[in-house]
């Protein structure tokens, strides 16, 4: 960082006001707050829409217009997502159309029901906490405020989760019940688990007998460079330690296909797998097994997933490099921000002065540009630091993002050097 003088403190003000009013004048409306496909990427899922046409039979003969048959989902489908999300084909189960209700499904059948390995049901003990990675996924911390699931906020480092604090609290806690970990291109900082992390967290020792592991392992195959970032088998480096029944894998196609209109999937040991299907069997007579039909039609397989995922991949890394470069010839230098440089996923976390993060979005707000609201990477809406700002690149076009990002870099500027200077009078 250049050294800052009063004197030259006083000209970035000047100028960082100035740019400000500008800003303002120009009344843009432009919204950078949820990580939502663009138009554009849906309609690389176009010929979705056209299917499954006069088909209706599955690999397996199941009819599926009808009720029973394929009670896991189609086996098409779930031989091609299996690889993807390291699961053996056997354990995965193809559901409905959204992950996260796969994940409010399991606490619900932990709290009322009976997990392989609890001496309790989870509504029975007497309190109930999470481990979350921060910045973290705010729908996550949003389940267990539903709940009553204390939150217990572990930092983030380059490799996953601090893993020292982790096996720490696990091990040291019965009420320590569970983890949320988003393990590739995590959800915002990019990050993706390191293989040592993903072994600490298999085999660590936890004082709750039935710990689980909830991994959302919602981008998968959302790769933003040639780089397929590949991570650690998680359920075989559960079962290779003995805590078989440790993990709960998740994965959804709603940024592959339709948001929200895709294909649910949920993976773990066989004992897990018989838990939540006996419970969900219950719930509903099976899933959607004509979208799930159309999704195998529309995909194929492994490697169909795999060059959709590269159409889409075109789309985005223009907007996460307009990004960066934005970033960079605004504020590079300045010392105000640091962001990541993510390899995949659906966003940049940008990093501003401590006690900043909700000023900046203050004042962008009132410039017409809608961010995340700061603090939504944190349980509780809490960051105590306040310096986490969400940047969703995806659903704009790139002409709006590169608008709504200029105009955060002067939002950061204005905040950044207005604490500046008022450090420099108190001192
Ligand atoms: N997990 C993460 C980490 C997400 O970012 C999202 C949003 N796409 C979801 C889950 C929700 O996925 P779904 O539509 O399958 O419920």
């Amino acid at each position: 960082m250049t050294a800052v003088t009063p004197e030259s403190l006083s000209t970035r003000l000047d100028e960082a006001r100035r740019d400000y009013a500008a800003l303002v004048d120009r009344g843009l409306s432009l919204n950078l707050t949820r990580g939502k496909p663009s138009a554009r990427q849906l309609d690389l899922a176009a010929d979705l829409l056209r299917l499954p046409g006069d088909r209706h039979t599955a690999s397996d003969g199941t009819d599926c217009r009808n009720y029973q048959g394929a009670p896991l989902g189609l086996p098409e489908l779930r031989e091609a997502f299996a690889g993807h999300l390291q699961v053996p084909v056997e354990q995965l189960v193809a559901a409905g159309n959204s992950s996260l209700e796969l994940m409010h499904d399991c606490l619900v059948h932990a709290l009322l029901g009976t997990l392989p390995g609890a001496a309790r049901r989870w509504a029975d003990e007497e309190r109930i906490a999470f481990l979350c990675p921060v910045p973290g996924y705010d729908r996550h911390f949003a389940l267990c405020e539903r709940f009553g699931i204390e939150m217990i906020p572990v930092p983030m480092t380059a490799e996953g989760p601090d893993m020292d604090e982790v096996e720490r609290l696990a091990a040291a806690d019965p009420a320590v019940k569970g983890i949320w970990c988003v393990p590739k291109y995590s959800n915002p900082s990019g990050v993706s688990y390191g293989d040592e992390t993903v072994r600490r967290l298999a085999a660590m020792p936890a004082a709750a007998p039935d710990f689980r592991i909830f991994w959302d392992n919602a981008y998968a195959v959302h790769h933003l460079t040639e780089e397929e970032v590949g991570i650690a088998d998680v359920l075989a480096a559960c079962a290779a330690a003995g805590n078989p029944d440790r993990t709960f894998v998740f994965g959804s196609t709603s940024k592959i296909t339709l948001a929200g209109a895709g294909v649910a999937f949920f993976g773990s040991s066989p004992a897990n797998v018989a838990w939540l299907t006996g419970y969900s069997g219950k719930r509903s007579i099976g899933p959607d097994k004509v979208n799930q039909l159309r999704h195998a039609l529309f995909l194929r397989d492994a490697d169909g997933v795999r060059a959709h995922m590269a159409r889409h991949r075109e789309l985005l890394r223009p907007k996460f490099d307009a990004v960066h470069r934005i970033l960079t010839e605004r504020l590079g230098g300045t010392g105000l921000a640091t962001w990541s440089a993510p390899k995949g996923g659906y966003f940049v976390a940008l990093d501003v002065l401590d006690g900043c993060a909700r000023e900046v979005v203050r004042r962008a707000a009132d410039a017409g540009i809608a961010l995340t609201p700061a603090g939504a990477t944190h349980p509780y809406g809490d960051d105590p630091r306040d310096s986490t700002i969400r940047i969703a690149p995806s659903f704009p076009d790139l002409a709006e993002l590169e608008q709504a990002i200029e105009g955060l870099a002067t939002c950061v500027r204005l905040v950044g050097y207005e604490k500046l200077a008022a450090g420099e009078r108190a001192g």
